[in-house]
């Protein structure tokens, strides 16, 4: 039976349920079943030696002793009960004289009484190996023997037909309890299984919906499971995530065609002109047909950095990197660039090494300084400092530019994303250096965290491992 292979959960779970109660109703019913059985047998020879004892001192009352006679009748009447319920007596007097024989008394139902005997025993109990055995009970009366009692019987213990049919029915009530609790616990399992499977059953269809592209879907409700709440709130956050990038994506093309539009458009317009003879292809027309192919050309090595640090496997040089000298220099490659916008730019801290890929963290804080002088007027403020955590070495770049939108914050690190004032000034950029840090300081192990208000100014935090 393929029990484990390709099924359904439900089924698997009702099976794995209902073997479980199963094989615990076989090993109670078994051990019950040996135990009371075991207690019978014991119970049983016990009573046959008491009942054996019982007949030897009945026995020894029916002497009487003056006239030195036995009360044969009464005797008799003691010998055929006991006979038939499967004790063979013989009873003889202190000379040896036998006063009452069972099987000289009446052979027949003694044969037929232990036949009977011996089949139910050899029947019911056929390891047993049991056979008539005797045993004899010294008669006394006032201390002075009378005589002697050979009781015969099965050994090592016998059981009547009642007993067979006691015992017979006590297996038929545990037949009967496994049987309901069986029942139960079959349509306990499958509604158990029902209730567990269905979030699991309805997860798979939403996530298959996802795969298929439908990103709004999520699924409602809440399962009473942890590890199932676990499940539904990952695919749910899948879906958010996708339609996220599914949003980005799309955002991406069309910036991509819009950065690329504008500068093409430029170029064509003015070659056009100048091949019609509208225009004299002067000098300073040349120049600026020269200046927005490189645009184009920035943007395609810009696309092609990018693509560099995405790699999977951007194989980072690391060395022991103190964080202060390095902003020290960019900050010292940025100054005139700064001193141009009157800009003060100022750096503190105290000396932290982490281990780093230099060249790469330079370009990290080289785009975080580009863009602090870019989206901070004249006479503004950047403040660069390093300090050091338990755990990490962090640069914090402040400046009192002009902030970020907060619906703009979540999307600042991703390719080709600009905010809408920085997308209509002539600043530059096309949204690249950010994604690309923030790449390369994932790769490190670290993060990279933006705080802004509009109007304020910004704060970008690059946390590394030390
Ligand atoms: P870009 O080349 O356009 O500067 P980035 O990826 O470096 O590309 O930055 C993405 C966008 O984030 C920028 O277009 C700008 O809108 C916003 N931004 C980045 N840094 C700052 C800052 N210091 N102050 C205000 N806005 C910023």
């Amino acid at each position: 039976m393929r029990l484990f292979g390709m099924r359904k959960f439900r089924t698997q779970l009702t099976l794995i349920i209902t073997l479980i109660v199963l094989a615990t109703i076989l090993l109670i019913s078994i051990l019950a079943n040996t135990f009371i059985n075991m207690e019978f047998e014991e119970y049983a020879k016990k009573q046959q030696q008491i009942r054996a004892s019982e007949l030897a001192e009945n026995l020894s009352h029916q002497y009487n002793s003056a006239s030195g006679t036995w009360n044969t009748e009464y005797v008799h009447g003691v010998g055929m009960a006991a006979l038939y319920d499967g004790y063979i007596l013989r009873l003889t007097d202190a000379r040896g004289n036998v006063v009452w024989d069972a099987e000289n008394h009446d052979m027949e139902a003694c044969s037929q009484v232990m036949m009977e005997i011996i089949n139910r025993m050899e029947e019911k109990r056929p390891g047993l190996s049991g056979g008539f055995v005797s045993q004899a009970y010294a008669l006394k009366q006032n201390g002075q023997v009378i005589g002697s009692v050979v009781v015969g019987s099965y050994g090592p213990y016998f059981l009547k037909e009642s007993d067979f049919r006691f015992l017979d029915s006590l297996n038929l009530v545990l037949v009967i309890i496994g049987s309901l609790v069986l029942f139960c616990s079959v349509i306990i399992a499958g509604f158990l299984a029902r209730r567990v499977s269905r979030p699991i059953i309805k997860t798979a269809h939403i996530a298959k919906q996802i795969a298929d592209g439908n990103y709004n879907i999520r699924f409602s409700g809440q399962p009473k499971t942890q590890e199932l709440d676990e499940l539904v709130t990952a695919v749910n956050h899948m879906a958010a995530s996708l339609k996220k990038q599914e949003g980005l994506r799309r955002r991406l093309t069309t910036d991509v065609a819009h950065e690329l539009r504008t500068p093409l458009t430029a170029v064509s317009s003015h070659l056009e002109a100048i091949i019609e003879g509208v225009w004299e292809p002067t000098n300073e027309r040349l120049q600026s047909c020269y200046e927005e192919i490189g645009r184009i050309s920035g943007l395609v090595s810009d696309l092609e950095r990018l693509a560099k640090v995405e790699n999977e496997n951007l194989r980072l040089e690391k060395s022991d990197v103190d964080l202060l000298e390095l902003v020290h220099i960019v900050a010292g490659n940025f100054e005139s660039e700064s001193q141009k916008k009157s800009i003060l730019l100022t750096v503190e801290g105290a000396k932290t090494p982490v281990p780093a890929d230099k060249d790469r963290l330079n370009q990290v804080l080289a785009n975080l300084l580009s863009n602090a002088i870019k989206y901070t007027p004249k006479n503004g403020k950047i403040h660069v400092s390093v300090k050091s955590t338990d755990k990490s070495g962090m640069i914090t770049v402040t400046d009192n530019g002009i902030g970020v939108p907060e619906k703009d914050l979540p999307f600042l690190f991703e390719r080709f994303y600009r905010t809408d004032s920085s997308r209509n000034r002539s600043t530059g950029g096309a949204g690249i250096g950010l994604a690309i840090a923030k790449s390369i300081v994932h790769a490190h192990g670290g993060t990279i965290t933006v705080e802004s208000k509009v109007g304020q100014g910004s704060r970008f935090i690059v946390a590394l491992p030390k």
